[in-house]
């Protein structure tokens, strides 16, 4: 059976400024067995240039091919339903350099679309522009849902909570493309070439990467970065956290390092792994 994997970045790969354990194993032995995978994020504001050379910091080894933001997947989006849209935009180069790869022109000059993206550039100005724009029916979207990113120094206001004054204001709803969005889910299995049951989701957050997953029936490991009691509390999923079921189910591990293999770079291995991980699942219900 053929594998690739999907792997959230923030929270399974790094924290803030520090790698997690296990992370740079893990893709070194992604590459080394062959098996297909992509790093995707929900954080708009950098390029995956920027995100390479942050990676290579931490001793991750990959490309720049390896790497999906939520703001190529916008990119994408639009070029999907209007190639010649035009767009103004709330956000930083991540999402600036995507929607010009894209050819998607930035105007404030009755842009298609309004795009919010995650990042700390933001005034008054800006806001006035973009509420009339939507105002005047320019499509409303921003890359991500989440109301707020973990910084070093603490959390921050996210693209969502910038997106919902917004909201407020116009009375119109922002189209999230980011996860749980199951289009970015679904262009990243198309970029690695597989089938929904070749794909392995590996993730910190239920309400986006194993939610986005579970919808399209992708294998989800969910590793506990996030404090346990918090994803108890705040997930619709709780009662369902273990299980097994049909085409799609949940696994759970403490942490990335629990999936290099102890055995080379042999591709059965991460297979053998998910299959021990479904044993002792089963075994726990
Ligand atoms: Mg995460």
């Amino acid at each position: 059976m053929k594998l690739g994997c999907l792997l959230d970045m923030d929270g399974v790969i790094y924290r803030g400024s520090e790698v997690i354990p296990g992370a740079a194993e893990f893709i070194r032995f992604l590459t080394e067995a062959s098996i297909p995978y992509l790093l995707l994020t929900n954080n708009s504001a950098p390029t995956p240039l920027d995100i390479l050379v942050k990676l290579r910091k931490f001793g991750v080894e990959t490309t720049v091919e390896h790497i999906y933001t939520s703001g190529m997947a916008t990119a994408e989006w639009i070029v999907r339903q209007k190639p010649t849209a035009t767009a103004y935009v709330i956000g930083e180069s991540g999402l600036l350099t995507a929607l010009n790869d894209a050819g998607i022109a930035v105007t404030r000059d009755h842009p298609d679309y309004v795009i919010v993206g995650e990042g700390r550039t933001l005034n008054f100005e800006m806001l006035e522009i973009a509420h009339r724009a939507i105002d005047a029916g320019a499509g409303f979207l921003s890359t991500n849902a989440d109301t707020w990113c973990p910084t070093d120094a603490g959390p921050r206001p996210g693209c969502g909570a910038i997106a919902a004054l917004l909201e407020s204001a116009t009375g119109r709803q922002a189209y999230h493309v980011g996860k749980p969005n199951p289009f970015m889910f679904r262009a990243a299995r198309k970029k690695l070439g597989l089938a929904t049951d070749e794909v392995l989701m590996v993730g910190d957050t239920m309400e986006t990467d194993i939610r986005g997953a579970t919808d399209l029936g992708f294998k989800n490991i969910l590793v506990l970065t996030e404090e346990p009691q918090r994803i108890k509390r705040k997930s619709p999923f709780r009662n369902g956290l273990l299980f097994i079921t049909g085409a799609f189910w949940v696994g759970l591990v403490e942490s990335i390092a629990r999936l290099v293999p102890e055995n080379g770079s042999n591709p059965e291995a991460i297979l053998g792994l998910i299959d021990s991980l479904k044993n002792s699942m089963s075994a726990a219900n």
